[in-house]
């Protein structure tokens, strides 16, 4: 029998090639297992993808404002067919670049599904492999709601292989893909129809700032159905026909399902290696080990913060742990997020809401600022920005810092080093604005 690796990781996304990477490092025999294209959500059908689509439709203001800075264009033709084709080859280019890494670190790919035999046997297609380790880091999929015609949907996974934008999409879900996906194709021209079964979008995120993320999602054109449920799909000549549950219709070229996803479990067999999958989900505790003492999980299957710099983070920290003799754990607190809609979200600690709750409405301080920033003074026109600081009166430490606004996520990305480092509301203060900017404002509340 082959000798046993010392890490068979199943899954190349963004968590199982920084665990696979660093523990070859550390001096681990490494086979790491993909069935579909190395890269996994993030490079090939999420968040690469999806910013350079929201890059390009993120041309429609500048070229709307471009008159009030003095330049007149003439006819602009735009061609969503070369972009959508751009991004799919810069994808092909990090897909290739991923399996040239891998390769130099010396960890072996096979390009097959695992399914595990027994605790420490994976099938791998006709070979079995032996794993004195195992990682699963085999990510999430979308959900698709149990309704008549869901299968004549799009996914988020099928927009990236689009030829072109569509001219008409409704599309139904309040989350990060469905308001990230609802602003990129309206930049693009399409007319957008976005469904959602509450009275607001983006569920958790602090109320204000998802009212002034909505605001500028309207100032685009997109349309809102708020409490509505989608009771069906059909296939009419035009396209698709969604029907709502109080019996009212809407036809478009195409549906997107952006409902949620969930992790990536039938093809492992987790049954014969014993590991715990009851809930739809694989549990794991603070060093990511599962309820079988030799298998790990990272990344979308553990279902807790699913974001690619967290199963990274997972990844590596578990290679140290294993490998290198340094044990580490990932710190879930604190972990900043972005929505890149248009205006663009991004947020790091405790929603005012959330903050309220926790502490009591007394305890806390909220301040905010709501201007239209300079980039927009001439033309006058698009989104406000808004910055909020959510404040514990009795420590005076920032417990959140959220912003709505350009370059919110390069922001905020930096004010969470200072809120994870317990930064006080006089620590903002005693920091010298750069001026004019403005992510000043966070520093002049
Ligand atoms: P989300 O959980 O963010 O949103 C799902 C949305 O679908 C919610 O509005 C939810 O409503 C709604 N929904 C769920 N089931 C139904 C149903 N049966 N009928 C109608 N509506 C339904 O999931 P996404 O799919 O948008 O994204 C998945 C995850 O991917 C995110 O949670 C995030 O972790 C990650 N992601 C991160 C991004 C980023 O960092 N920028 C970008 C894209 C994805 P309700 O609120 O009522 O539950």
């Amino acid at each position: 029998m082959a000798q046993p690796y010392d890490l068979v990781v199943i899954g190349a996304g963004s968590g199982g090639l920084a665990v696979s990477k660093r523990a070859v490092g550390h001096g681990a025999t490494v086979a790491i297992l993909e069935g579909d294209r190395v890269g996994g959500t993030c490079v090939i059908r999420g968040c690469v993808p999806k910013k350079l689509l929201v890059y390009g439709s993120a041309y429609r203001q500048i070229l709307d404002h471009a008159p009030s800075h003095g330049w007149d264009l003439g006819a602009v033709q735009l061609s969503s067919a070369r972009l959508f084709d751009n991004v799919r080859r810069e994808v092909d280019r990090l897909n290739s670049r991923h399996e040239d890494l891998l390769a130099s670190a010396g960890v072996e790919l096979i390009r097959e599904w695992g399914r595990f035999v027994d605790p420490h046997s994976v099938a791998a297609g006709d070979r079995l492999l032996q794993a004195e380790r195992v990682v699963i880091a085999c990510g999430g999929r979308p959900n698709l709601p149990d309704i008549p015609g869901a299968e004549l949907a799009w996914v988020s996974d099928d927009l990236f292989e689009l030829p072109q934008a569509p001219d008409s999409i409704v599309i139904v879900g309040g989350g990060y893909i469905a308001c990230e996906f609802a602003c990129i194709l309206a930049g693009l021209g399409c007319s957008v129809t976005q469904v959602v079964r509450r009275d607001s979008i983006l569920r958790g995120f602090d109320r204000a700032l998802v009212a002034e993320v909505q605001a500028g999602m309207e100032a685009m054109g997109i349309g809102f159905r708020f409490r509505a449920q989608l009771r069906g799909i059909t296939a009419v000549a035009a396209g698709r026909r969604i029907t709502l549950d109080d019996g009212s219709h809407v036809d478009a070229e195409g549906v997107l399902l952006a409902t949620g996803r969930h992790p990536n479990l039938e093809p492992l067999d987790l049954a014969r290696a014993g590991v715990d999958s009851r809930a739809g989900r694989i549990p794991v505790d603070a060093n990511q080990t599962t309820n079988i003492p030799h298998i790990f999980a990272i990344g979308d299957v553990t279902d807790r913060i699913n974001l690619t710099p967290v199963a990274i983070d997972e990844g590596r920290c578990l290679a140290d742990t294993l490998f290198a003799n340094r044990p580490r754990r990932t710190n879930h607190s604190l972990v900043a997020s972005a929505v890149f809609t248009q205006p663009e979200l991004a947020t790091v600690g405790l929603s005012e809401e959330a903050a309220a709750a926790l502490h009591g409405r007394e305890a806390i301080r909220i301040h905010r600022a709501r201007f239209r920033s300079m980039a927009n003074a001439l033309a006058k026109a698009g989104p406000f920005c808004l910055l909020k600081l959510v404040v514990e009166k009795a420590s005076d430490r920032v417990l959140g810092c959220h912003m709505v606004g350009e370059h919110a996520a390069e922001i905020i990305q930096m004010a969470a080093i200072a809120v994870g480092m317990g930064a006080t509301k006089a620590d903002f203060d005693r920091t010298m604005a750069l001026h004019p900017s403005v992510a000043e404002e966070f520093v002049t509340l």
